[in-house]
């Protein structure tokens, strides 16, 4: 079974792990200070990986804009949904805009079809 998470959750990890990935960059490039030209390109690197990670958090604010608010049934907790189909941020428990899927198993698949 595929560990499913909640859409904004994962987003944010993925920003802020570009934002360490950048820093480990920055940080192999100072290995090559004897080589200029290579430790620029590092720098460079890094300074995009932490830029990239900026662009994520501004795309998070937009998404954040788009989601429903909801009171989890599970445990009770306000969370955010995006989509048709997201998971609790507190504790994972599937949740759906779309009284057709209740009940349901759960599927990301359900958020890819448009029709
Ligand atoms: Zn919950």
């Amino acid at each position: 079974m595929k560990p499913y998470k909640n859409k904004i959750n994962r987003i944010r990890t993925f920003a802020l792990s570009l934002v360490f990935i950048g820093i480990v960059i920055m940080y192999v490039g100072i290995y090559f200070k004897n080589q200029p030209a290579v430790m620029v390109i590092f720098m460079l690197l890094g300074v995009l990986a932490v830029i990239g990670s900026t662009g994520v958090y501004a795309w998070i604010g937009l998404l954040s804009m788009k989601t429903i608010p909801v009171e989890c049934p599970n445990c009770g907790k306000q969370t955010k949904m995006l989509g048709r189909v997201d998971m609790c941020m507190h504790c994972n428990e599937p949740l759906t805009m779309d009284p057709a899927l209740e009940g349901k198993e759960f599927s990301e698949e359900y958020n890819k079809k448009n029709s």
